[in-house]
This record gives C-alpha cells, structure tokens and sequence, in this order.
C-alpha cells in the first residue's frame, strides 16, 4: 500500500488553511488503533497540532465505524429513519447524526464532481425542472416543495432542494387556529419556490459549457420565465414550455422530470404519501434527498439489468461507478459553495 502523505492539514482554522502560509508537516511515530497496528502521526507547523491518516476518513471520531455502510442500502430505499434503527440496533438519535454527516458528504461529493466537470469543459444539453410537493409534520399547514433539475437525455440530477410553501386555503377551524397560533410563533409560511428554482438554475449556470444558452424544459408555471431572466439574462436562455396536462406516459415531453419524480417518491421514505415516514423537518428531508442523488447519479445503473453505465458516467462526470465504501471512504473538507434554502 503507497505511503500516506496528508493533502493538508484537517484542522479547519489552520492558518495553512485560512491563510496563504504554506502547509508544512513532519512525521512524529506511529499509534495504534482498533483494526490497524501501525498509524503514522504527523504534526502542522502551520498550527502546531497533532493529526493522523485516520483524521482523513469519513469516519473520523465516530463511535460505530460501519454503520453508515449498513445504514446506506436502507436509506434510499423506502426504510424509515426509525425502522432503520430497529433493524441495526442502534439508538434513533445515533442514526440521525449518521444521517447528518452522510447527508452533507453527499452534497460535498457531488459539488466536487460538478466543479470538476465545469473545469473540464462543462454538461452541455437540454435541462429539465419541476417541483414535488410533500409536507413537514402536516400537509395543509406546512407544505414543502422540492425543485428538481435533471439532464434530460442522461436523467442526471444536477441540483435539488426542498423550500416552504404557504399553507393550504380554506381550513377546517381546528387548523386554521393551530395556524393562527403558528403565525405568532414563526410569521407567516410564505412561498421559498422561487429561491429553490433560482437556487437549481444557478447550479446550472455554474456547470453549461462557457457562451452556451441554457435550454431549459418545464410546464408552464408563471414564475419559471422571470426566473430564467434574472438568472441567466434576456439572451442567455432558452425555455420550451409544456403543457402540464398532458397524460404522464413516455410520450410525454416531460416524461424524464416526472419519471425522476416518481422515483424519487418510490425510493424515499420521506415523500411517500399518506404514509407516517413523511418528514418531520425539511432539513433532514434535503439531506436524505441529497443521499438519493448520490445513489441515483453515481451508484445506479440507468438499466435495469444492473449493468454500469450510471448517470454520471454516460456525462462523462465520472468515469466509474462509485460504491459504499469508495464513496464514504474519505472526509470531503468544504468545497466552496452556493448558498442554500433555510
Ligand atoms: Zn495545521
């Protein structure tokens, strides 16, 4: 097996990280841990503190190493949170936090390939959006959507988010003053969808081959087109404009968006319906979707036989198909980045 050499140092203040002092290291011994004998130690003299190989894995200072390779296959197919739990025997609380860390490495992996494949010239194509809606705790009072945007031809999601809607109209007087009562706590639930659009169609700009337009499909919401401007500019874009109503079959234009949709409400627990596994928050939703896009872009073969390629291979993202173990190998130290919906 080659040395180790540390990329940099994995404290976060560093001033070699901070600041531009360049990293310096050296060797200081060895320390042995639970399953490997020998673990080389190094000292920063950026920061004068000791770290490790170890202070480089994804399962750094976690007290059930495996777990979040055993919690993988469950999390992105329909297993509840609490189920998962039960059937690895670990405490709900525990799982949760795996599921925290799990969550923002999926999101950090994915911008790391996405920054990647813009250096390398950029996703060139049509784009496709649309928006699912589902709920936290309670489906007429606290409404969420999710905005969602895939390649059409490679069904390769670029970017998604999960944002407030306002609640549902005409309410039985039972709701309308647990609404009443909400509004003096939090405000009025307003509408995040434009943010989530304009959050997905920044993603876009940031990976379209340079002097390309966006050509982007989607039904024929109001918002969508003064989205599009504001992001890409009068010039910069091209939206073709389907109608909504138009049967959900393959011959629908929108058949790749509203395929993806449907998966993704088959393969997360969170977004099926009428069920009790539906979200609490819509935090811990975005991080269980942002799992779901790890799975279905870099895991997933797009044939149901089971045969690479994966989504991200047929774009030329990535060259392989990534599994469990490689993917939540090592730690992804924060990418620069978008800010993102609260
Ligand atoms: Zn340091």
């Amino acid at each position: 097996m080659p040395r180790f050499q540390p990329p940099h140092c994995p404290w976060d203040a560093c001033p070699s990280r901070t600041d531009s002092v360049p990293f310096r290291f050296q060797k200081r011994g060895f320390y042995s841990g639970r399953q490997q004998r020998r673990i080389q130690r190094f000292w920063c003299h950026g920061c004068r503190r000791s770290f490790s190989s170890q202070s480089f894995k994804f399962h750094y200072r976690l007290k059930y190493g495996r777990l979040h390779l055993d919690f993988w296959p469950l999390v992105v197919s329909k297993v509840t949170l609490r189920q998962s739990a039960r059937m690895l025997g670990v405490d709900r609380r525990t799982l949760a936090d795996r599921l925290l860390r799990m969550g923002e490495h999926a999101r950090r992996f994915h911008r790391l390939r996405l920054q990647e494949v813009a250096a390398r010239g950029g996703l060139p194509g049509v784009f496709q959006l649309d928006e699912l809606e589902t709920f936290e705790t309670d489906r007429r009072l606290q409404p969420v959507t999710v905005p969602v945007l895939i390649h059409r031809a490679k069904y390769f999601v670029v970017h998604l988010t999960a944002g407030t809607l306002p609640c549902r109209g005409s309410l039985p007087p039972r709701l309308r003053k647990k609404k009443e009562e909400r509004e003096k706590l939090f405000g009025k639930r307003r509408s995040q969808s434009r943010q989530g659009v304009e959050a997905c169609l920044q993603t876009l700009k940031e990976v379209l081959p340079p002097r390309q337009p966006a050509i982007l499909q989607s039904d024929r919401k109001k918002i969508y087109p003064s989205v599009l401007k504001s992001v890409f500019g009068a010039a910069g874009f091209q939206h073709l404009q389907e109608c909504s109503k138009r049967k959900r079959d393959r011959g629908n234009p929108l058949f790749p968006i509203n395929h993806t949709l449907a998966q993704m409400r088959d393969n997360l627990s969170r977004l099926v319906r009428r069920n009790w596994g539906h979200s609490k928050k819509r935090s811990w939703l975005r991080l269980h979707m942002w799992l779901w896009l790890l799975w279905r872009n870099y895991v997933r073969p797009i044939t149901a036989e089971g045969e690479p390629p994966t989504p991200g291979m047929l774009l030329g993202v990535t060259s392989r198909r990534w599994n469990a173990r490689e993917l939540f190998r090592w730690r992804i130290f924060s990418p620069s980045d978008l800010p993102d919906l609260q």
